[in-house]
């Protein structure tokens, strides 16, 4: 029982701190606060205008009443018209007409009788002598009507009956008012009306924000069964109003978040197979010429292996630290104003021997001086990468250009420099890729040409690196090739524009 209490109360907080709820709280308020002012003034008006008009039927009742009395054949005529229906007599059924004398004793009276005419008159009098004018009062009296006894609201006219300059008495004329009644019943309307209004637009405001939010309930379902490992949920919600485009945004953010855990764990995967290659060639060769006795011939070529599969394995740990370090923004650039082309020449004189030894010819194009910001290292290192692989995926007797230039795009000015190879180009399905992580062209080929020649290794990070390089100095990288003709890769750098 007591679960079920807490439960209930749980539920109960839930809902009072829930926006829809607190939304509609504040609709029904404002509502309610509006239908107040609009149900003021229409009692207000129509209580002025149900007085204005009361007041006015009075005073053309007293009117008739006085002109009765100066008619000189009123005794033919009937005063009360009590009981007869339709009658233009001055008095109706319910009406009441006194005659006192100057002490407010009663003379005469006509049609309905007052309990306690004497403290009415008293009452009228008094009200009456502070003011002259004709005036109506309003007074709730207990009298006798036909034998029946009653209390109601009556409108008071009373004036003094005047004998030259002698007052001689008063004459109360009083007749009965709906006014207050009236009132109540509009006002009893009034708030019937506001209270069922705002009960139907409580209801119906939860019904609205309950709608509203339904897409903040699917957001809120499927961030819940996000985990790590199974990103690839949508909300998908259609439409197009501000939740639809947040929950658009989500499933964007969800989608990059996806290919980024999905390029980290390839990347993982890819990195721990590039060094269980040359590992198992390492245990391979050892377990080989360690199980029998060979030639020294045979322990020379087996170092040799161990040697140069040692050498890739650093070079993929060296690869691997620099894109580690450049992802993590901990790769410290030294930026400082340098030459691109005297860069691109520092390269070439790098490249230059494995150019000799793989009877590939280096040919240096234009080379004026254009200065961007950079750092020095990490430029000739990508430049260096670009024109290793040109040598490397050439071949012998093919020729590798460099060349720098400048051009202006719109207010900028950009430096560019140019790697063009007459090698056997990159198929284009292979394009939008190849500056993926370990992402190779032709696998078998870029690992034969290395062990073949002990020319340098081809792991799929050298494009990796220079693109990362080059978007770390602000820059763009752009590739065309053609197979059977060659290649050309074309780096352009933001120019220092005040050192041209
Ligand atoms: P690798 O270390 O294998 O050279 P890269 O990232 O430098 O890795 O290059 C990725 C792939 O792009 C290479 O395996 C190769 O197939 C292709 N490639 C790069 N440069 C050239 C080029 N100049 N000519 C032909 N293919 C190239």
């Amino acid at each position: 029982m007591k679960r079920v209490f807490q439960n209930l109360f749980n539920s109960l907080a839930l809902f009072y701190h829930s926006i829809r709820f607190r939304l509609t709280l504040w609709f029904v308020l404002i509502l309610a606060f509006v239908l107040a002012a609009f149900s003021a003034f229409i009692y207000f008006a129509q209580a002025r205008d149900l007085q204005i008009d009361e007041v006015g039927q009075m005073q053309e009742k007293f009117a008739r009443v006085t002109a009765f009395f100066r008619n000189p054949d009123w005794q033919n005529l009937t005063l009360s018209a009590t009981n007869v229906p339709g009658s233009n007599a001055p008095l109706q059924s319910g009406d009441l007409m006194i005659l006192t004398d100057m002490n407010g004793q009663t003379i005469q009276s006509w049609g309905v009788s007052p309990s306690n005419p004497n403290t009415l008159i008293s009452e009228l009098v008094s009200a009456a002598s502070q003011r002259h004018d004709l005036n109506v009062y309003e007074q709730s009296i207990s009298y006798t009507n036909n034998g029946q006894q009653s209390r109601g609201d009556y409108l008071f006219i009373i004036t003094p009956v005047l004998g030259g300059d002698h007052l001689l008495g008063f004459l109360i004329v009083g007749s009965p008012s709906s006014l207050n009644n009236q009132l109540r019943r509009l006002m009893l309307s009034l708030l019937l009306g506001s209270l069922g209004m705002l009960a139907v637009a409580f209801l119906g405001g939860l019904w609205l924000a309950d709608r509203a939010m339904r897409p903040v309930k699917a957001i809120t379902r499927t961030a819940h069964t996000i985990s790590e490992s199974d990103l690839s949920r949508r909300i998908n919600l259609r439409g197009r109003d501000e939740l639809a485009q947040l929950a658009g945004t989500f499933d964007e953010m969800l989608a990059r978040l996806q290919s980024a855990f999905d390029r980290q764990r390839r990347f993982v995967a890819d990195a721990s197979h590039e060094l269980r290659t040359p590992l198992t060639i390492i245990n391979l060769e050892v377990g080989r010429v360690l199980s029998n006795r060979h030639s020294a011939d045979e322990y020379k070529k087996a170092l040799q292996t161990v040697d140069a599969e040692g050498a890739r394995m650093s070079r993929l740990v060296n690869d691997l630290m620099t894109l580690a370090r450049m992802d993590s923004g901990q790769a410290i650039l030294q930026m400082e104003d340098i030459d691109l082309s005297d860069a691109a020449v520092e390269a070439v004189e790098r490249m230059s021997p494995l150019a000799e030894h793989q009877n590939v010819k280096l040919e240096v194009g234009e080379m004026p001086e254009l200065h961007v910001r950079g750092d020095r290292q990490s430029l000739i290192q990508m430049i260096s990468n670009l024109i290793e692989n040109g040598i490397k995926y050439s071949g012998a007797g093919q020729t590798v250009k460099i060349e720098t230039d400048s051009h202006r795009n719109g207010k900028h000015d950009f430096a560019v420099l140019r790697v063009t190879d007459t090698g056997p180009g990159i198929p284009s399905d292979h394009l939008p890729r190849l500056f993926d992580r370990f992402y190779r062209v032709d696998q078998a080929r870029a690992r034969d040409t290395d062990e073949d020649s002990n020319s340098p290794t081809g792991s799929g990070l050298g494009l990796s690196i220079v693109a990362s390089i080059v978007q770390m100095h602000g820059g763009e990288i752009h590739v065309e090739s053609k197979v059977n003709k060659g290649t050309t890769f074309e780096v352009t750098l933001p120019l220092q524009s005040e050192m041209l």
